[in-house]
Formats: C-alpha cells, structure tokens, sequence
C-alpha cells in the first residue's frame, strides 16, 4: 500500500544513517523511511549513563558479532561490538571525540576522490557540532580548545563530561610525558592529532547524559510529517527494477518485520547504513558483489564489484593496569597520541625501511587471502600511502588512553595504522544471520611490533616521574607476566593472549575509483547502480587516527548535502 513507499529508503538507523535522515527529511515534499533492526534505547539507561560504559555490552542492544578463528592471533575468535538500536552504535561506543589528521582525509583526494579533502570536511566535521564551552572548573581540570575548530550551532553536543577527573591527573602526564618528548595538544581536532590531550566526549553536560546519533538526529525531529523510523524491522535486501539495463535501479527493500516479509518501496533511492560489517552483506544479498561469492549461495549478480567486503581495517586493543596511590573521581578523557618517532625512537628509521621493504610481500598476502579479488597493485599502493603517513607525515601511530577510576589507574591503547587487511562476506542467503567476518589480526610482523613497542611505551611512562610515583604495582600485564626488558616474542606472546577488537571496522565498501578497487564513488553511489549508495563506516578507504563518529557524522552531513543537490536547485 502507500503506506510503504518513499521517496528515500535508508537502511540502518545509526550514526549515519540518522543524519542522512535527518537531512533529507529537512526537504519538506519528499519522504524518508528509515529501516532499523534495533528498537528505542531512549530511556535505557545502559545507554544514557555518562559513566557506563560497557554495561550494554552482551545485552540484546549489542550485536556482538563473532569474527573467524583468528589465524595469526592465537587462533580464538574475537567479538565485535556494533549496537542495535535506534542511533546505533553511537548508543554503545565509548564517547570520545577526536578527529582525524589533516593528511588522512586528503588522502582520500588524493587517490582519486574529488572533493574529498581536509578543507572541505572541516565544514561538515563542524556542522553536527553543538560544542559546549566548558565550566572554569572544566578548565581548571584540563579542559581546553580552539573554538575555531569547533561548531557551535549543530545538533550533537560535544563537550566534557560534568564530572571531570581530579585536576591534578593532568599536570602529572604532562609532565611524565614532555621528559617522553610527546607534547601537550591544547585541542586536538584541528588536524593535527599528536600530543597528549583532554578530549572532548560527545555528552549532554546539563542533562548528564550520553549525546548519541538518536538524541541528536532524530527524537527533536521525530514528529516531522515526512520522516518515519520503521523500528525492529531487519532488511534482508535491494529489490531491482526487472528492466535494470547498464546501470542496476533498486525500487525498494524487502524487509523482515513485525508484519513479516514484505516491500518498502524507494521512489528515489536506498540508502545503505547498515554499518561496515552489515552494508557489504546486504549488497551482496542484493547481487552487488564478487561474482565467485554470489555463485556459492545461488545470487544473480546484478552488479559485478569484486572487492564488496574487502579492505576490512580494524584496529586492536590491549590495556594496563596499576595500583593507584591516590583516589579519583569523575570521568577520565585523557590520551597520549604518539607518532612513529616517539614509539620507536632512534630504531624508527630502521624500522621505517624494513616495513617499507615488506610492503610488497603484504600486498600479496592481502590479495591472495581475497583470492585474487583485490589487485596486489592496488594494495601495495595503499599500504605506500600508509607508510607515509606513518613515517613522513607522522600522525599518531597509536592511542593510549588513561583511566585513574577508584583507587586503580589503568590505561586501554591501541596501534591507529595496522596493516591487516580482511573481508567480511556472507554466509547464507539469510539476511538474519551474520556475516562470515574475518579481519586477520596480526596479519603482519609489523602490527604485532607496533603492539608489542606500544606496550613497553606505556610500561616506560608508569616508570618516568611523576607518573611513577602515582601508581603502585603493575597488576597487568605484570612482572610476573612479562618481566622488565623482556623479549619481543614474550610481550608478543602477551599482546595475542590479551587482546581484543578495537571495533572500529572500516574500508569494506571503500570509497575509491573502480579500477582502484573502489565499491562507491565520490557521491558514495554504489558503482552501476542508479540509485543505491553507502552511507557509514564501510565507505572510508583508509583507517583514521581518530575515533571515528565524529569522522562518520562528518562524512554522512557532506554525502546529504550531495544527496540533496540532486533533488533542490
Ligand atoms: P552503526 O552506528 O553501527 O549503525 C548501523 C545501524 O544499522 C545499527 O543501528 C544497526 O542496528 C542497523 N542495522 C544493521 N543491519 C541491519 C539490517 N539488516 N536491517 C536494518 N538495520 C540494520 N567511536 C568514537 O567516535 N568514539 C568512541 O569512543 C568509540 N568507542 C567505541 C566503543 C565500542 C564498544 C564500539 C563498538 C565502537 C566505538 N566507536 C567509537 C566506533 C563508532 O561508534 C562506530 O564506528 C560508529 O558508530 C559506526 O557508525 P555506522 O554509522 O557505520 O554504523
């Protein structure tokens, strides 16, 4: 029935998916329906306490998604988190808001995607941005800014949480870190990433509550006439024009729902925000995909695009922990972001060419675990761009963040760059079952290295006052564990027996020129098709040095913008 057409059909009501919805539905005359397999999670408090992370973790809001054995890393299987919920992951991340370094996203420019640069996103990571200027006493516990980085009319708060941690915490990394030579980083979502800093968190100070994609995006606007959220309601894939000739038109979504199976049409076009384990699978549900892939489960290939589900970047994390010799209160936002240089110190140009002199043998490796789907080329190229940015242009290489919670100081990091690369491919024809994830931790020699150099980094900031005198004994990994100037292969041994997923999936359908191994172009339009594009973490082609919502909210407001051009004049 009418009921169930639209002009805009948005799959996934999530970090991304929420601002496109919001944005589109600011056209007053054209209709948007958003699909969402999660329910409200507005008044779950899970959700809502400044101060809880990880209680939704395992709870039916978490879609805690099983990675393959992981061959190179022990061989166990890692859980992914992703939420399930109106405002999607957002609901259930850990709040930090940092960007990425200016290089990073000219990069994207670079290898082909016009547009798509520094400069242009400074305006979109600025445009969600309701910044709050903090209190004198926010001050006074290190809050600090630029306000020209920030935006201060959009609809995410962004600023620090009401109840900061003790004052004195900061001036002892500060001091601990400049004898490390790392710099104190007033703010660092100006571009330029390397220090320590106080970073902001995505959280309403007067309500003390969690500012996630729903209570940004969408319930201030939940009454417009033209905007309609379609809640528990799975969506198994595209449904295609019968005439689609040279390029595939999709005139809706077949949807798993309270009703059951039925259509919601899209007079103008899908929009997929499924996330980047989710969205990949449903184009390949929908015979958007590796030919050989689609052959397995009996799927007509509408369009063939080898490397859907390819490229999956994800980072890995591992933590400290100590006696505290002091007590502390409030919510901790501090982190280290040290380059290259300052991990690896006088090795760092050793190690820049014995990584440089591997790369080819990498990009091998990576395209015959695709199966020939990614070009070898291809992913040499990338990893040269990486290394660049590693060791010329030295962006944060890793990020240590600190937690003095109680009477324990414990501190999570984790490598920003690896060189592991992945796939995440479907399983079954079953839109409800999980994909088949696989993001090969470890893959390489030089990611458990970062790991395990990361690792004796921050063991050697606990022992440099005044940080030393802070903290008691190391309860992990511990002497015991791994003993003071222990060996590589001990602290690597170490890193795989601890680690878990940073769960910042990304690349698995990357925005990148066709003949580059790109799945959408630089209007994130799914190559051959129409009217289908990617709106959400599948579509950065290269990892970021920054937690990636705030990166996320600005790529979605630039893609509406692009989306809307096409519909107003
Ligand atoms: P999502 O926000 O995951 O949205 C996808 C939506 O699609 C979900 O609502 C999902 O339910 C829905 N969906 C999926 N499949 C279907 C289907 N078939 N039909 C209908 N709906 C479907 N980032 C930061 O910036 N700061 C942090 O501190 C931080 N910490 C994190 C901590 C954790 C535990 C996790 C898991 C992530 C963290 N991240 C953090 C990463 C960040 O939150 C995510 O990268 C980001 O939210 C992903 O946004 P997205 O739009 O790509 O997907």
């Amino acid at each position: 029935g009418s009921a169930s057409r639209y002009d805009f059909v948005i799959v996934g009501g999530g970090t991304s998916g929420l601002v496109v919805a919001n944005r589109l539905s600011e056209m007053k005359g054209f209709t948007v329906a958003v699909i969402e397999a999660g329910d409200s999670v507005l008044n779950n408090a899970n959700v809502s306490a400044v101060t809880g992370y990880g209680r939704a973790f395992g709870t039916e809001i978490d879609w805690a998604y099983q990675t393959e054995d992981q061959t190179y890393a022990g061989g166990s299987k890692q859980i992914i988190r992703a939420g399930k919920a109106i405002g999607g992951t957002s609901t259930i991340n850990g709040m930090s808001y940092t960007r990425a370094q200016k290089v990073q996203i000219d990069a994207w420019e670079q290898v082909g995607n016009d547009g798509w640069n520094w400069k242009n996103l400074f305006t979109y990571y600025k445009k969600p941005e309701e910044f709050q200027v903090p209190t004198p006493e926010q001050v006074a516990r290190g809050a600090d800014y630029y306000i020209a980085y920030h935006g201060e009319h959009g609809p995410l708060k962004v600023g620090w949480p009401r109840a900061m941690t003790n004052s004195s915490v900061l001036p002892q990394l500060d001091e601990t870190f400049q004898q490390l030579g790392l710099p104190y980083n007033r703010d660092c979502n100006g571009g330029s990433m390397v220090g320590l800093t106080v970073h902001p968190n995505t959280v309403d100070r007067e309500a003390n509550v969690r500012h996630d994609a729903a209570r940004a995006y969408y319930w201030p606007y939940q009454h417009r006439p033209n905007l309609k959220i379609i809640s528990n309601t799975s969506a198994n894939k595209i449904i295609w024009e019968s005439d689609s000739r040279n390029e595939a038109v999709a005139i809706g979504v077949e949807v798993t729902g309270v009703n059951g199976v039925e259509t919601i049409y899209a007079s103008k076009e899908v929009i997929l925000s499924a996330g980047s384990l989710r969205s990949p699978m449903i184009l390949e549900l929908s015979g958007i995909g590796n030919p050989d892939i689609l052959r397995q489960f009996d799927i007509a290939v509408q369009v063939n695009i080898s490397t859907v589900g390819e490229n999956l970047q994800d980072q890995t994390n591992n933590g400290f922990s100590y006696e505290g010799n002091d007590f502390w209160l409030g919510s901790p936002t501090f982190s280290a972001l040290p380059s290259a240089d300052h991990i690896f110190g006088e090795d760092v140009l050793t190690i820049a060419s014995d990584v440089n002199s591997s790369l080819a043998e990498y990009a091998k490796r990576v395209s015959e675990h695709s199966n020939g789907a990614v070009q070898e080329a291809n992913v040499l190229a990338a990893f040269q761009l990486q290394h660049d940015q590693i060791f010329k242009s030295q962006v944060p290489y890793a990020e240590i963040v600190f937690l003095p919670i109680g009477n324990s100081f414990s501190s999570e990091y984790w490598p920003l760059l690896p060189f592991s690369r992945g796939s995440v491919h479907i399983n079954s024809t079953d839109g409800s079952q999980p994909p088949s994830i696989n993001p090969n931790y470890f893959m390489f020699g030089q990611d458990l290295k970062a790991h395990a150099d990361v690792a004796r980094y921050i063991r050697k900031a606990f022992s440099t006052s005044p940080l030393r005198t802070v903290v008691g004994e190391e309860l992990a990994p511990g002497q015991k564990h791994v003993p003071e100037n222990a060996s590589d292969s001990i602290w690597e041994g170490w890193v795989k027996s601890q680690y878990r997923s940073n769960f910042h999936p990304v690349g698995t359908a990357s925005m990148l020129p066709r003949d580059k191994g790109g799945v959408v172009d630089p209007e994130l339009r799914v190559y051959s098709t129409k009217n289908v594009r990617v709106v959400d973490a599948s579509v950065l082609p290269f990892q970021l040095s920054g937690h990636l919502t705030s990166s996320l909210y600005a790529v979605a407001e630039r893609a509406s913008d692009l989306i809307k051009k096409r519909y107003i004049f």
